[in-house]
C-alpha cells in the first residue's frame, strides 16, 4: 500500500526544514569569537600570581612582535618590565630558532638564483647582531633596559670578542659556496676597521667583497638609512647586482636599493632608525 502523506502535514515539515536552514544560516554568518587565550604561566607559580606572571609575558610577546614589524618605531629602550622577558628569549630557544628561519629561507631563495656567471652577484650583510651578536655587551647592560653606553660598546668593539650568530655564518658560507659575493655595510666607524676586521675573521668570517664602515664625519643621531642606501647604490653603480641584503634593524633595509630581498634576523634589545 502507498505512503500517503497528507498535503497539510506537508507544508507542515518543509516549514520546519526551513525554520531549521534559516536558524542555520543566520548562526553560520555570525563571526567567530576571538577568546583570549591565557598564556603558560611560569613553572612554580599557581593562582592569581600565575595569571599575572602569564599576562606580562603576553605583553611583552606582543610588545616584541610590534619591534619586528617595525609598528613601534623611535624607541631608546626595552619596556622595564620585558627585561626578563628579552633576556628569556634571547637565551633561550627561541631566539635561535628565529634567526634559523631567517637564515633558511634566505638560503633556499639563494638557491633559487640563476648567477649570471660574471661574479657580479653580491648580498650585504650588516655587521653588529647580524654576522656578529653582541649579546655579551647587552647581557652585562639589561638587554637594552639601561641606555646606549657609547664608550662602554666601544670597548667592547675594540675588544674583538663579538661570537658569530652560527645561523648567519652558515648563511654566510652557503652563499660563498654559490658563488655569490658578501659584502658588510656596517654602522660601525671607520677607525674600528682594525677591531672590526680581527673580530669578523676570528668569527669565521674569512672573505669579503667589501667591508664598509660609516665614515666619522656623519652626525651621531641621523638616521642611518640615506648611509647604507647610499652604499647599496654605490655597488649597484659599480656594476654588482644586490641579490639580498640581511640585517638586524629595518634601517638596515629600507631605502633604495633595498636589494632584490631583505632578510630580517630578530633584535628585541634596541632599535637604530
Ligand atoms: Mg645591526
Amino acid at each position: 500500500m502507498a505512503l500517503r502523506i497528507p498535503r497539510g502535514a506537508l507544508a507542515s515539515s518543509l516549514l520546519v526544514v526551513l525554520l531549521v536552514s534559516l536558524v542555520h544560516a543566520t548562526n553560520a554568518r555570525e563571526p567567530p569569537r576571538l577568546e583570549m587565550v591565557t598564556s603558560a604561566a611560569p613553572p612554580g607559580l599557581t593562582g592569581s600570581r600565575a595569571r599575572a606572571a602569564a599576562a606580562a609575558a603576553a605583553a611583552c610577546a606582543s610588545w616584541r612582535l610590534g619591534v619586528e614589524t617595525n609598528n613601534i618605531r623611535g624607541w631608546y629602550s626595552i619596556p622595564a618590565e620585558c627585561r626578563g622577558y628579552v633576556s628569556d628569549y634571547m637565551f633561550g630557544d627561541r631566539f635561535r630558532q628565529d634567526c634559523a628561519v631567517a637564515a633558511r629561507e634566505a638560503a633556499a631563495y639563494a638557491e633559487t638564483l640563476e648567477l649570471a656567471g660574471d661574479g657580479r652577484e653580491a648580498w650585504v650583510f650588516d655587521v653588529d647582531d647580524t654576522a656578529l651578536t653582541n649579546l655579551p655587551y647587552y647581557a652585562d647592560t639589561g638587554f637594552g633596559a639601561q641606555p646606549y653606553n657609547a664608550t662602554y660598546f666601544d670597548e667592547y668593539v675594540a675588544n674583538a670578542t663579538a661570537p658569530p650568530l652560527p645561523e648567519v655564518l652558515e648563511l654566510y658560507e652557503k652563499l660563498l659556496a654559490l658563488g655569490i659575493k658578501v659584502v658588510f655595510i656596517t654602522g660601525r666607524h671607520d677607525y674600528q676597521r682594525e677591531p672590526t676586521v680581527k673580530n669578523l675573521r676570528s668569527a669565521g668570517y674569512h672573505t669579503w667583497e667589501k667591508l664598509v664602515l660609516k665614515p666619522s664625519s656623519l652626525r651621531l643621531g641621523s638616521s642611518v638609512v640615506p648611509y647604507k642606501s647610499g652604499e647599496r647604490q654605490k655597488l649597484v653603480d659599480a656594476g654588482y647586482r644586490i641579490v639580498g641584503n640581511m640585517g638586524d634593524q629595518w634601517s638596515d633595509l629600507v631605502g633604495t636599493p633595498e636589494g632584490d630581498r631583505t632578510f630580517k634576523v630578530p633584535d628585541p634589545m634596541y632599535y637604530v632608525g
